[in-house]
């Protein structure tokens, strides 16, 4: 489970996100969405603890962000939307090094099928650079998933993947949330979004503009029977 309660942060004097409050629990996949510079990334970011957020609480899996950094973080997976990979790492080596840092159990027994999850499997001697932009991603979102965090946050998770890619993608992030995982994840794809959250919070300028199943926001929508995207679209212009 994941409680956030009057997050803020201002870059300067531009509030980049302005008290936003919102859970995500166990079994349960959000969707973040707004437009560029609605301050998706920097909530992210916050929730994950790589930036001070300025104001608020983040509760992950019960352990408080602030005062007990080493036990919540321990519970959580996050892939950035730029992934950083580590130059002289190999695929498999990745997979080992994060694994240990986490303290994941039977992480020998679980490389083998996590690369044949993210079809990593022919390039597990592979080093960063001779990686496709989506072999990162995909590699990155291994990162994450190595430890089995308790909450997952996905930062334009299926950016950059192919067709097969995005769906074990879609069909991994709903497998790790049918196991129990909180999921968190932003993302432009709104029909993507439709099918795979449960949830949806619609951010503007770093606030909550709607927040509800993607029925429920698609019903407030400017025309009968429109879609999530009709009712985004809506609240964006
Ligand atoms: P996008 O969809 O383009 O990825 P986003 O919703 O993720 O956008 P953020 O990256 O969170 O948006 O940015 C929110 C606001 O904070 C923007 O106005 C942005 O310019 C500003 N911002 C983000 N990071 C910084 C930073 N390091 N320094 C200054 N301003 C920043």
């Amino acid at each position: 489970m994941l409680e956030v309660t009057g997050l803020a942060k201002s870059f300067g004097t531009k509030a980049a996100v302005g008290g936003l409050s919102f859970r995500v629990a166990a079994r349960e996949v959000v969707g973040l969405v707004g437009a560029n510079g609605a301050g998706k990334t920097t909530t992210l970011l916050a929730v994950a603890g790589i930036l001070r957020a300025d104001a608020g609480q983040v509760r992950i899996a019960g352990h408080d962000l602030a005062t007990e950094p080493i036990e919540a973080k321990r519970r959580l997976g996050f892939v950035p939307d730029e992934p950083a990979l580590f130059d002289y790492l190999t695929v498999e080596e990745h997979l080992r090094f994060i694994g240990r840092l986490y303290g994941a159990r039977d992480i020998e027994q679980r490389i083998p099928a996590l690369l044949v999850d993210l079809e990593l499997g022919d390039r597990r001697t592979s080093l960063p650079d001779e990686l496709s932009r989506g072999m990162r991603q995909k590699l990155a979102l291994g990162c994450a998933f190595i430890h089995d965090p308790k909450v997952l946050l996905l930062d334009e998770p299926l950016t950059g993947l192919d067709p097969v890619g995005i769906r074990r993608m879609k069909d991994g992030i709903r497998t790790r949330a049918a196991d129990g995982a909180a999921v968190l994840l932003s993302s432009h794809l709104l029909a993507v979004v439709s099918e795979l959250c449960s949830r949806v919070i619609v951010l503007g300028h770093g606030k909550a503009l709607a927040e509800g199943s993607p029925s429920e926001i698609a019903a407030r929508g400017p025309t009968l029977g429109g879609t999530l995207e009709d009712a985004v679209l809506d609240l964006l212009t």
